[in-house]
């Protein structure tokens, strides 16, 4: 049974709470085992993520029931192509992030240290009844990881739930094996970062382990229920060399198996990488092929208009069973429970009746309250 969460005592602010996993070292500080970073703190000190810091001689979580802002989008911006297509998600973050990319594409609000960039405020039961009322079929806990703010997604992700409202992570999969267990108990599909196939870029671009991420995909695979696609941010000279892309997709074809969902999509020069040009659309084209040719079934480029590339081809018969622009629905040629009209086979994910009719709209919303400056 999950422990229930702990506000301070005594704190008025009831952004700050608890934590439970991190243990006390013998120097006196406090190390925090939710990530492989490890962070070890004396009290007033805050961890790389910035939202976990060490206070009264344990770790808290300082953005509880805060965020950065909230939208609905369409699921496919996740991105999740297999999971309750066509369908409207409310999206949010907070702050902070446990890796540092280079490239963040989301960097003032990942990289935010400010808890002004924390304005809106929601709890977990206003996040599910809003999700309800706007006719989402599920939220989101995206913009930046929400490994650093497990407490306040899993306590929405259980409000969600009792609403019949999905709960989907959009994260890099950098997580220790106790949180990650309880975090993915209460996820119904998720979107893994897979930002490269070499520890040498983990290291020196993310500050991250590429061993910890395939270790997330493998449980998440092999231990859990969880609906999950991959994506990966073709960075060019960084990332996206033919043997590179090569080695990652027999690896996931090997471990993972043939029907993960894998989304190739184009980096655009941000933060610390501006020196880098922005993905050519034919990269993620000779990257999809890589992919198929090594036995994926399902690879789509992303952040272009591409019908080939951003459509889900039927792998028994090799008709066009969900046609799609970008986020816009087209053709549908599936069963209510997602099997192709023409050949019967059965698509890999989580169908249920006709497809969503969102569309490629993101409409931002403002929710509960404001906090005080
Ligand atoms: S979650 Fe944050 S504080 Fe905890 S180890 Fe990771 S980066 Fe450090």
């Amino acid at each position: 049974m999950d422990v229930p969460q702990i506000r301070t005592p005594g704190s008025s602010d009831d952004s700050v709470i608890d934590t439970r996993y991190w243990h006390r070292l013998e120097s006196g500080r406090v190390q925090c085992d939710v990530c492989p970073r490890a962070c070890k703190m004396h009290d007033g000190q805050r961890g790389l993520c910035f939202v976990r810091g060490a206070q009264d001689g344990r770790i808290k979580l300082f953005s509880y029931g805060r965020s950065s802002g909230f939208c609905v989008d369409p699921i496919e911006k996740k991105p999740l192509n297999h999971f309750l297509p066509g369908t409207s998600v409310l999206s949010f973050g907070t702050a902070g992030c446990n890796l540092a990319c280079a490239f963040c594409q989301n960097w003032d609000m990942s990289k935010s240290r400010e808890m002004d960039t924390l304005a809106d405020r929601a709890s977990p039961g206003d996040l599910a009844q809003s999700a309800r009322r706007l006719g989402c079929a599920s939220v989101a806990f995206t913009y930046n990881d929400p490994v650093v703010f497990m407490e306040y997604a899993i306590d929405t992700a259980q409000a969600c739930r009792e609403l019949g409202v999905r709960s989907v992570a959009v994260t890099a999969g950098y997580m220790c094996a106790e949180p990650r267990a309880e975090f993915y108990r209460h996820m119904d599909a998720a979107n893994v970062d897979l930002k490269a196939f070499s520890e040498r870029f983990y290291y020196k671009v993310c500050g991250g382990e590429l061993g910890a991420v395939l270790e997330t995909l493998e449980y998440l695979k092999h231990e859990t229920q969880v609906w999950f696609e991959i994506t990966t941010l073709l960075i060019p000279g960084e990332n996206d060399s033919d043997d590179e892309i090569d080695r990652m997709t027999q690896w996931i074809a090997a471990k993972l198996g043939a029907d993960v969902p894998l989304h190739f999509t184009a980096f655009h020069p941000d933060w610390r990488m501006r020196d880098k040009a922005a993905t050519p659309p034919a990269t993620l084209t000779r990257a999809r092929r890589i992919a198929l040719g090594n036995g994926l079934r399902f690879v789509y480029t992303g952040n272009v208009h591409d019908s080939d590339g951003g459509s889900t081809w039927c792998p028994g018969c090799g008709s066009c069973v969900i046609e799609r622009d970008w986020y816009e629905l087209g053709r549908w040629q599936l069963s209510d429970s997602g099997a192709c009209l023409a050949c019967g086979t059965r698509i890999p994910g989580v169908f249920a009746g006709a497809p969503g009719r969102w569309g490629a709209q993101r409409m931002g919303v403002r929710l509960g309250g404001r906090v005080a400056p």
